[in-house]
């Protein structure tokens, strides 16, 4: 008895079905609605007692094909929810040709750990560090931000072992900084409250003067500070922090710089928002998403170390069982156990190189340029608008606003993105500015037409024109 099929004409006609159908669906992402809810009788349907006997592969074709429709709907391009990436159809390819190897690129001699080294080589000569910096693709930022941050207090504490512990070991990120952080500073046993969360100035970007002063406090009271985390596209509207000016800040006083770039380091690429992303040539480290602005599909991370030394001593203690050697399947010079804390790993890698090769660094720029262009224009179309009222400026490829009700603002706008995602016509999220309800349109679609955003703003304005005389 194998797993393997006993009839593989059948496997491969239900195989081949199974390919039309995802091509059906990505050759149509543009139609229907951007989010279904899971229907009731099919959470029912998917509710049985563990399987104990197996079906055939026509039937379980089919009951993938049931699922599809059910996602979150970011394929769409009228999904503006949070921060998620489109995907690209071109990922089928290599997510049949991964399926295929099963490779555990863990470590060894084979090709995955061939085309990771490349990738990462690509990212970080993309990013302006240097070309042999160090690095790994991971699940996504927060993975990414948790390995960055235990390269650098591994390597700050060695550097100052006479010191007493590391717990007074303090780190400074901007208000506006997404969660990974602290949770990274958890996990790290760093502490949560070791991260001082700096006041932002008007356009969101950590107040300089604030934090150099929270750094002067720290080290009066006796504080160990080692690193600053700037944000290259704010989660919430997609602020860049003055990253040159950390970078002095970071080089004058010895600590560690590391940028969270999730989806704002891609801009890197589009000629209107290169030059505020330059100095992500001078990071210690950097955490940032394939799978989001560069479209690849999910999931796919990466973290830039720009010292390999400093990157494997953080993580290189093979036991016996492990050991590697100059020839054979152990060789390879490249073990990602080395670099991060897993050991069995997908290959990952794979999607990330298919993408890039496929499609090219310049379509994936274009797509990143007009993204931002789509969020200016989606500010000029609610500036235009009488009910509509901005509450952020638009750095990048984010807008929040609101629909100006007489009362209840958050209250209403609330239900305008329920009632919205519920429409099946758009998925905005919301967020709070400053203490109020924004309604958060997020951009990082290469679907989306100007066009997708008139339908937004044509249907917030219905739907805000209802909830007024309704609650
Ligand atoms: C999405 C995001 C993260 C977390 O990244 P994951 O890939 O979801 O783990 C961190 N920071 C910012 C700014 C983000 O947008």
């Amino acid at each position: 008895m194998t797993l393997d099929p006993k009839d593989w004409p059948a496997f491969r006609k239900a195989a081949h079905d199974m390919l039309d159908m995802a091509m059906d669906k990505l050759e149509h992402a543009k139609d229907g609605r951007t989010w279904t809810p899971v229907p009731e009788d099919l959470k029912t349907k998917i509710n049985t007692p563990f399987p104990t006997s197996g079906i055939d592969y026509q039937d379980i074709s089919e009951q993938l094909t049931n699922i599809m429709p059910y996602g979150p709907g970011n394929t769409h391009p009228r999904f503006f929810g949070w921060v998620n990436g489109a995907g690209s159809p071109s990922n089928l390819l290599a997510e049949i040709a991964g399926g295929a190897m099963n490779v555990n690129a863990g470590g060894r001699n084979h090709i995955a750990p061939v085309i990771e080294k490349q990738v990462i080589a690509w990212a970080a000569q993309i990013m302006g560090m240097p070309e042999d910096s160090s690095g790994l693709i991971v699940t996504g930022t927060s993975m990414a931000t948790i390995i960055a941050l235990k390269a650098a207090r591994d390597y700050y504490l060695k550097q100052h072992e006479t010191a007493q512990s590391d717990m007074c070991l303090i780190g400074y990120t901007s208000e506006q900084a997404h969660s990974c952080i602290g949770r990274a500073f958890d996990m790290l046993g760093i502490c949560k409250n070791n991260l001082r969360k700096i006041a932002c100035n008007d356009a969101f970007e950590m107040d300089i003067d604030a934090l150099k002063a929270a750094i002067a406090k720290d080290r009066a009271d006796g504080n160990m500070p080692f690193a600053i985390i700037g944000t290259a596209g704010a989660v919430n509207m997609g602020a860049i922090d003055d990253l040159d000016a950390l970078a002095d800040i970071c080089a004058a006083q010895d600590l560690w710089f590391h940028v969270d770039g999730a989806f704002g380091a891609a801009a890197i690429l589009a000629p209107q928002a290169k030059a505020r992303l330059q100095a992500l040539a001078r990071v210690d480290s950097l955490a940032f998403d394939f799978h989001k602005w560069w479209q690849v599909n999910y999931d796919a991370g990466c973290v830039l170390i720009r010292d390999p030394l400093i990157h494997r001593q953080a993580f290189a203690r093979r036991p016996e069982y492990l050991r590697g050697g100059e020839r054979g399947l152990w060789g390879g010079d490249f073990w990602a156990v080395d670099y991060g804390p897993e050991l069995s790993r997908g290959f990952r890698a794979l999607k990330v190189w298919t993408h890039l090769k496929t499609h090219g660094i310049n379509a994936i720029a274009d797509v990143i340029e007009r993204n931002i262009h789509q969020a200016q224009y989606l500010e000029v179309r609610v500036k235009t608008e009488t009910k509509l009222e901005m509450l952020a400026p638009v750095p990048l490829n984010i807008c929040c606003f609101r629909y100006n009700f007489k009362t209840d603002n958050d209250a209403k706008n609330t239900e305008l993105v329920i009632r919205l995602q519920e429409s099946g016509i758009a998925a905005p999220s919301t967020t709070t500015i400053h203490g109020q309800t924004a309604i958060r349109v997020n951009i990082t679609n290469h679907r989306t037409r100007e066009s997708d955003l008139d339908l937004l703003i044509d249907t917030i304005l219905e739907i805000g024109g209802s909830l007024e005389t309704v609650i």
